[in-house]
């Protein structure tokens, strides 16, 4: 079955890879991109997700282009690290901005979509950091924790429609994201998991692959790490 599926930050890294994921089995895909260029083979459309009429310009550019979104990947985000009491507070405020209201607002434009379709998928990207916590990554942690909060209402909200709605966690994923992450702290977080080893995008592409599978019709609310082990009982 071929759907229309359509990523947020799907330009690079984890959104990318998850995009080339749907794309080679057949999916729809609309990636979004802020800067630079579309991804080469993928259909792009330029979207700030913190700015709604820029999300709304984009589903509808998705919509025109492959009908009703059925699949949402809600993937964008940055991190702003810096210990609490030398945060900007606009620092926490981009971070949250970024990571947890551009999930309300795009789930926002395309859930309905899917409860008139009475079937969809629906995945946000969490992170670890939301349940264990980090240093440097108050402001983070809280937009992801938030995150989950949201996905579970939401989940309650439309199970009836047959929309799932899950989290995805990711642990330590080589993508830019983390490419400032000094020595230490990688060996640190490395350390704790069970794999000795950072993850790949494609590793979570596939995770965020199933859950929007027909196969998965039973999982929702749920929060599937994605981790080499890290956090284990999280
Ligand atoms: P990258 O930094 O490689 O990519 C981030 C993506 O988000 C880019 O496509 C970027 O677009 C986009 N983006 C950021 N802000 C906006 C905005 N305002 N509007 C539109 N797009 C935006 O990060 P990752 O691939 O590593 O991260 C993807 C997701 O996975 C994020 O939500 C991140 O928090 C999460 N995650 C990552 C982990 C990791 O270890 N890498 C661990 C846990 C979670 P642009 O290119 O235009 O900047």
């Amino acid at each position: 079955m071929s759907r229309s599926v359509f990523i947020t930050g799907g330009n690079r890294g984890i959104g990318l890879a998850t995009a080339r994921v749907f794309a080679a089995q057949g999916d729809k895909v609309t990636v979004t991109y802020r800067s630079g260029e579309p991804p080469e083979g993928l259909f792009g459309v330029r979207c700030d997700v913190t700015d709604p009429a820029s999300v709304r310009r984009a589903a509808d550019e998705a919509r025109s282009q492959f009908g009703p979104i059925q699949v949402l990947v809600s993937n964008a985000g940055i991190t702003r690290d810096q210990l609490l009491v030398g945060m900007e507070d606009d620092d926490f405020r981009s971070v949250i901005e970024t990571n947890l209201m551009s999930g309300v607002t795009v789930a926002k434009e395309v859930v309905p979509d899917m409860l008139k379709a009475r079937w969809g998928r629906v995945v946000f990207m969490t992170s670890m950091s939301a349940l264990a916590g980090a240093p440097g990554q108050t402001n983070y942690a809280a937009s992801k924790a938030g995150l989950i909060g949201f996905g579970r209402s939401l989940a309650r909200e439309v199970g009836k429609r047959n929309v799932t709605v899950n989290m995805v966690s990711p642990g330590l994923i080589e993508t830019d994201m983390v490419k400032d992450v000094t020595d230490a702290r990688r060996e640190h977080v490395l350390g704790q998991t069970s794999l000795f080893r950072a993850g790949r995008p494609d590793e979570v592409a596939h995770v965020v692959r199933f859950l929007a599978s027909e196969e998965a019709s039973y999982v929702t609310a749920g929060i599937i790490p994605v981790t080499g082990g890290l956090g284990v009982g999280h």
